[in-house]
C-alpha cells in the first residue's frame, strides 16, 4: 500500500480538512512528509481541494507545539516542562478540584476532527478516569440537529445514500450548503448529475457558486426553511405528487403531517421566506414529478434553534414523494468536519455512549460497563452541551477542564460569554498541535500529533469508513492524543482500562463495543479499510460488504420498519429584526479555511489566497468593496471590509467565521440553541451595519 519511488515514499491517507475525505497520497523524504499527489480514490478521483493540497504543510510546520506549556495562572507567561511534571500536575490538579467540588466539577470537550478511536478515547476517558457526567465535544456545533432529525424519522443517524447515487438522480436539491467551497470535491457529483440532465435547485440565501448554475435558486430569508419546505410539500400534496403507495406501505404521521402542512400556501410562505410564491409551486413540481429526486444539506438549515424541525422538513418531503431506498432517490446531511459523521458515533456526545447507545438506557449502560470492566453504578448520567457547559463554568459548576481539539475561543458563538465562561475556570487544559486562541488561554498546552503522525478511521458524509495511515513520525516530544489521555488515566488510577498500545488496540475496542448496535463496526478492520478503500455502515461481520445505501428493503431502523414522519411548525429566529437591528446576519465558510482556523491560518497558500474575513453586502447599502463596514449586533460589534455583491439578498449580510477576537464573526452571532439539538443559532441573527472611518 506504500509507493516507493526511491528516495520518495507515498503513503496512501486522506485529507483532514472536511467530511468528503479525499483520498490523497502525503509524499515522504527522510522520514517527514514534504508534499502531496493526488489519488485515484473513488471519493475523489484524484481531485482535491485548495485544504487538501495545502494540508502537508501543518505537518513539519515552524508553529509546531514540541513540548508541554504550563503556568499556575493565567497572568504568568507559559514554560515549557517535561512531560513527567505536566501530566503528574495535571492529574493532581484534577484530583484536587474532584476531591473540593465533586466529579462533575471536571468536564472534558473532544473534537470531531479525532480519528473516531480518539473521540472513543474522549467518551471513555471522561466516564471512566474522570468519572465525570460532563463530556461533549465541538461537533455540538456542526450537525447534531440533522443527527437529532435522522433518528427520529429513521432511526439511524447518517445519510441515506452514498456520493455516486447523486450522478442517477432526476433531481438534486441542495439546501443550505455551500458545496463549491465547504466540500469543494463534492461539486463533481452535482456536475455529473447535471451534466446527465438532472434539474439542479439549490436553497440558500446566498447566490453561491454552483447556485449560479442552478435550474432554480431559492434566495429565502435564513430562518425560514421550515416554512419553505412546509408549503412545498403541501403544493405537492394538493398537485397529486405524493407516493401515497410508498406512504401507506413505508410511514407513519402522514395523515398529521399533511394536516399540518395544509396551513403553510405559497403565498405565506413567500411572505415568511422573502421569495415569490411561483417559486414554492415550481420546487413542488420539478421534485415531486422527478422519477428520482434527493435532497443534501448542511449547516445552514442545521445550525438554528429549529435546526431539527429544517431537517425533518426536507425529510418529510422526500418520504412523502417516496424518495428512499434506490439509486439516485434519497437524502443526506454533508458533514463538515473531517470525522463529522464518525465523531457523533462512538460516546464523545453528553447523552451518548458508543454505538451511538444512550447513557440512559439501563441495557445499553450495562452493555458499556461490561465492555469497559467497571460497575454499572460508577457509569455517570448524561452531561450538557457544550454551550451549556460553558455557562455552567460561568457559574463555577465546572471549574476545571480538559479539551482535545477544539478551540471554542473562535468556533462558540457570544464570544464574550465563552470568554468570561473559560477565564472563571480554576484549571483549564488543552491538547493541541498549533497554539490555538484557546490553548493559548489555558494553564497547561499539551503538544499532540497530526493526522499524519498517526493511524486511525474517520467516516465520512456518506458513513463510508476510510483509513488514515501514518506517514512520519511525531517530532520529538509530541505524543498521541491516545498516549496522552492513557498515561493521565494511569496517574488518575484508572490505567487498567486504558492499556492501549495504540489505534489498533482502541480500535478492536470500539469494534466490539458497537457490535449489535446501529451503528455497528464489527465487521470493519484495518485490513478491510486498506484492501476496500472504505466500507460504509452497518458492517455487523467480517463477510459483510457494508451498507452503502439505506433502506432498500424498504425498512427503517426504527422496530416497526417505517419513516416516522413528524409534524413541523414554523417559528421565528431567536433574534429577529426590528428597527434597531433591520438586517439578518448569516456566517459560514470560505474556501481557503477550516472550523476555527487554527489549522489553515497559518498554511502559505491559503493564507495568501484569503487572508483576511469580510463582510458581504447588497450594492443597495452604498459602499464600495474595501470601504471599512462596522457590523452591530446586540451582542457586540467589529469592523471589516465590505465585499460588494449582488451573490446576497439585500436585506442580508455574510461573514465568514475563520477568524479570532477582534474580527471574529462569532463576536456576533447569538448563543440561543436549539431546544432538542442544542445546536446553536449561527446562521441567524439581527444585525445593523454603518460605515466606519477605518479598518
Ligand atoms: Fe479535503 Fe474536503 Fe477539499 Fe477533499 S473537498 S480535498 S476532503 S477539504
Amino acid at each position: 500500500w506504500r509507493a516507493d519511488l526511491g528516495d520518495e515514499t507515498l503513503v496512501p491517507t486522506h485529507c483532514c480538512f472536511c467530511g468528503v475525505q479525499c483520498g490523497m497520497y502525503l509524499r515522504v523524504a527522510g522520514g517527514k512528509v514534504f508534499g502531496v499527489e493526488p489519488r485515484n480514490h473513488d471519493i475523489n478521483r484524484m481531485r482535491l481541494c485548495p485544504k487538501g493540497l495545502n494540508a502537508y504543510q501543518q505537518v513539519n510546520h515552524p508553529d509546531r507545539l514540541t513540548a508541554p506549556l504550563l503556568r499556575r495562572s493565567r497572568g504568568e507567561p507559559f514554560r515549557e516542562v517535561g512531560w513527567e511534571e505536566a501530566l503528574g500536575h495535571i492529574a493532581e490538579r484534577i484530583r484536587a478540584i474532584q476531591a473540593e467540588h465533586g466529579r462533575d466539577a471536571f468536564g472534558m470537550l473532544g473534537g470531531a476532527s479525532l480519528f473516531s478511536e480518539k473521540t472513543y478515547l474522549v467518551g471513555k476517558f471522561a466516564r471512566v478516569a474522570l468519572r465525570t457526567r460532563h463530556v461533549d465535544y465541538n461537533g455540538r456545533l456542526c450537525m447534531v440537529s440533522a443527527a437529532g432529525a435522522n433518528k427520529l424519522a429513521f432511526g439511524i443517524d447518517r445519510a441515506a445514500n452514498p456520493f455516486a447515487d447523486i450522478l442517477q438522480t432526476d433531481c438534486l436539491l441542495i439546501a443550505g450548503a455551500n458545496v463549491g467551497e465547504c466540500f469543494p470535491v463534492m461539486t463533481q457529483y452535482v456536475w455529473g448529475a447535471r451534466d446527465r440532465g438532472a434539474v439542479l435547485i439549490i436553497v440558500d440565501p446566498r447566490q453561491t457558486a454552483v447556485a449560479r448554475t442552478a435550474d432554480v435558486h431559492v434566495a429565502l430569508r435564513s430562518g425560514t426553511d421550515s416554512a419553505f419546505f412546509n408549503a412545498v410539500l403541501n403544493t405537492v400534496v394538493r398537485e397529486g405528487l405524493t407516493d401515497e403507495a410508498f406512504l401507506a406501505a413505508h410511514t407513519s404521521g402522514w395523515d398529521e403531517v399533511r394536516a399540518a402542512v395544509a396551513a403553510y400556501t405559497p403565498e405565506r410562505a413567500a411572505e415568511i421566506c422573502g421569495i415569490p410564491a411561483e417559486q414554492v409551486v415550481q420546487v413542488a413540481r420539478l421534485f415531486g414529478s422527478a422519477p428520482r429526486a434527493m435532497a443534501w444539506h448542511a449547516r445552514g438549515i442545521e445550525h438554528h434553534t429549529q435546526g431539527v424541525e429544517n431537517c425533518l422538513s426536507v425529510i418529510n418531503l422526500c418520504t412523502a414523494t417516496g424518495n428512499l431506498g434506490r439509486p439516485g432517490c434519497g437524502y443526506g446531511t454533508i458533514t463538515g468536519q473531517g470525522n463529522g459523521q464518525g465523531g457523533r458515533e462512538h460516546g464523545q456526545k453528553a447523552d451518548l455512549l458508543p454505538g451511538g447507545r444512550s447513557i440512559l438506557d439501563p441495557v445499553h449502560r450495562r452493555q458499556i460497563s461490561e465492555i469497559w470492566g467497571i460497575d454499572e453504578a460508577e457509569l455517570p448520567t448524561a452531561g450538557t452541551s457544550m454551550m451549556e457547559m460553558v455557562h455552567q463554568m460561568r457559574r463555577c459548576e465546572i471549574r476545571g477542564l480538559l479539551g482535545v481539539c477544539n478551540n471554542p475561543f473562535v468556533s462558540l458563538p457570544h464570544h464574550s460569554v465563552v470568554k468570561e465562561g473559560y477565564d472563571t475556570l480554576d484549571f483549564h487544559v488543552q491538547l493541541d498541535f498549533f497554539l490555538s486562541e484557546t490553548a493559548a488561554n489555558a494553564h497547561v498546552v499539551l503538544p499532540v500529533t497530526t493526522w499524519a503522525e498517526d493511524e486511525g478511521v474517520m467516516a465520512n458524509a456518506e458513513a463510508r469508513v476510510v483509513k488514515h495511515n501514518k506517514a512520519q513520525d511525531p517530532p520529538p516530544g509530541v505524543l498521541t492524543d491516545t498516549r496522552v489521555l492513557c498515561e493521565l488515566a494511569e496517574r488518575l488510577g484508572a490505567g487498567d482500562k486504558f492499556r492501549f498500545a495504540g489505534s489498533r488496540e482502541v480500535f478492536d475496542e470500539l469494534r466490539r463495543a458497537s457490535a449489535g448496535t446501529v451503528v455497528d463496526y464489527h465487521g470493519i478492520t484495518y485490513e478491510r479499510l486498506e484492501e476496500t478503500g472504505g466500507i460504509a455502515w452497518p458492517c455487523p461481520s467480517v463477510d459483510h460488504p457494508g451498507t452503502p445505501r439505506l433502506f432498500e428493503d424498504g425498512r427503517t431502523y426504527h422496530p416497526d420498519g417505517r419513516v416516522h414522519l413528524q409534524v413541523v411548525e414554523w417559528h421565528p429566529p431567536a433574534d429577529p429584526y426590528d428597527d434597531e437591528y433591520p438586517m439578518t446576519l448569516t456566517t459560514g465558510r470560505t474556501v481557503a479555511h477550516y472550523l476555527s482556523g487554527n489549522q489553515t491560518r497559518r498554511l502559505g497558500g491559503l493564507v495568501e489566497q484569503t487572508p483576511r474575513p469580510w463582510v458581504e453586502v447588497h450594492p443597495s447599502h452604498g459602499f464600495r468593496t474595501g470601504d471599512a463596514v462596522r457590523v452591530v449586533t446586540r451582542r457586540g460589534a467589529t469592523v471589516l471590509p465590505a465585499l460588494v455583491t449582488e451573490a446576497i439578498r439585500a436585506d442580508h449580510v455574510f461573514v465568514p467565521y475563520h477568524w479570532p477576537y477582534p474580527v471574529a464573526a462569532n463576536q456576533l452571532t447569538i448563543d440561543a440553541l436549539d431546544p432538542r439539538s442544542k445546536i446553536p443559532e449561527y446562521k441567524v441573527c439581527a444585525v445593523r451595519i454603518e460605515r466606519a472611518e477605518h479598518l
